[in-house]
């Protein structure tokens, strides 16, 4: 399911470009409703959870308009949210993506899509070099997956302006190498520091403005 072929970013065809957007996290790593185990299984959107401050409880249109307050940037420089595909629904080895993969040359900035702080830096197998973002009010989670790298000095606990660079497009993790991408999803936050196993939300349709630094 790989790309065959390793090319310049600026020199792929729209074809091929095509190809890579369809292959893009080609093994799938859905990585958050499973990992890290053990922990209860992920709340549905109707199931109240510890956490006073989210909004689990909430019926999906209120769900989508307390994510579209947000305002979300799309998180990676220069990407208008025209150029974003919806991928959120597309298959993924057996499973749905539950996430949106934002084509770009490796070492584009990665910028916050919200304001907020980081909840929690990782690496793991599929998704590689990874950060998971809360937003101020505490109700979701950013996940941004395969990294190159982190921006110098990012610590969990810091505190975050939207479009803040975090980090910068890898392929780490099992992103085909030659189409560096950031794999992007949001999550209700479950509370008490659980930055995993959140119901997802598609954010595509709540790209508002391209990424850009404050
Ligand atoms: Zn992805």
């Amino acid at each position: 399911m790989r790309p065959t072929r390793s090319r310049p970013w600026s020199g792929l065809p729209v074809l091929l470009v095509g190809v890579l957007l369809s292959t893009a996290c080609a093994r799938g790593h859905a990585p958050l409703r499973t990992e890290p185990s053990p922990g209860p299984a992920p709340d549905s959107i109707g199931t109240p959870s510890p956490a006073s401050a989210q909004p689990s409880g909430a019926r999906p249109g209120t769900l989508h308009a307390l994510l579209a307050a947000k305002g979300l940037i799309v998180p990676v420089e220069g990407v208008a949210p025209a150029r974003v595909r919806d991928s959120y629904t597309a298959s993924r080895g057996g499973r749905t993506h539950d996430a949106v993969d934002i084509m770009a040359p490796r070492g584009t900035p990665v910028l916050a899509a919200d304001s907020g702080s980081i909840l929690k830096l990782r690496r793991n197998d599929a998704g590689g070099l990874t950060i998971y973002q809360l937003d101020h009010a505490s109700q979701f989670v950013y996940y941004y997956a395969h990294l190159d790298r982190y921006q110098e000095g990012l610590a969990e606990g810091q505190r975050l302006r939207q479009g803040q660079v975090i980090g910068y497009v890898g392929t780490t993790g099992n992103a085909p190498k030659d189409a560096p991408h950031l794999h992007f999803q949001v999550m209700l936050y479950r509370g008490n520091g659980q930055y995993w196993g959140g119901e997802p939300v598609n954010p595509h349709p709540f790209f508002t403005r391209p990424g850009r630094r404050p």
